[in-house]
């Protein structure tokens, strides 16, 4: 695999023909991106699940039903946004990404994040902040400038399915960040 891309359009045609870790021979769609294609915001979630599997759309089932609202709290018009995932195929039975996984789709993820180059990024959960800080620990909550762009921690969206205080929590939070994405 070359670790270079010029294009986000160059970098998802090989997402789509990467062969690179046995996921591929499992996946039924590829999930590349959702969104601008130059975000001021970039969403960065886990791992495609079944909905996203059977349609190629990240965060288009419950989850992405939970990460509509919270983009809408932040009040980002669609121009204004992207999310992508960790890794682009499903793990069998919606199970994490392990770290051979992670590793292997991490040219995809840096690349895709050089191109998309927003000026906030946003890591939904653990996985995403394993896969992205590499080593370095981030809690929920934790605002910090890391290669030169302002990263938030937050929950990932199907934490919230259940638990009504963690939302109440996550937009207190995001209030006091609003300066993050708000110019006024
Ligand atoms: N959860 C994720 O982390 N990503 C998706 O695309 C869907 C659900």
């Amino acid at each position: 695999m070359k670790n270079e891309w010029t294009t986000l359009e160059d970098v998802e045609k090989d997402i789509l023909d990467c062969t690179a870790c046995p996921l591929s021979e499992t996946v039924i769609n590829k999930v590349v991106r959702k969104g601008s294609d130059e975000p001021k915001v970039l969403f960065i979630g886990e791992a495609p699940g079944k909905n996203e599997d059977d349609t190629g759309v990240p965060f288009c089932g419950r989850a992405g039903k939970i990460l509509d609202e919270l983009i809408e709290y932040m009040g980002l018009e669609s121009s204004e946004w992207a999310v992508i995932n960790t890794i682009k195929c499903r793990p069998p039975n919606n199970r994490n990404p392990n770290k051979k996984e992670l590793d292997c789709c991490k040219p995809f993820l840096t690349r895709q994040i050089q191109l998309l180059d927003p000026n906030l990024i946003v890591l939904l959960g653990n996985t995403a902040e394993k896969a992205f800080c590499s080593g370095h620990k981030m809690e929920w909550g934790a605002v910090e400038m890391l290669e030169g762009k302002n990263v938030l921690k937050i929950f990932h969206p199907a934490a919230l399915i259940y638990t009504k205080s963690r939302t109440e929590d996550q937009h207190r939070f995001l209030d006091e960040n609003r300066h993050l994405w708000k110019n006024e």
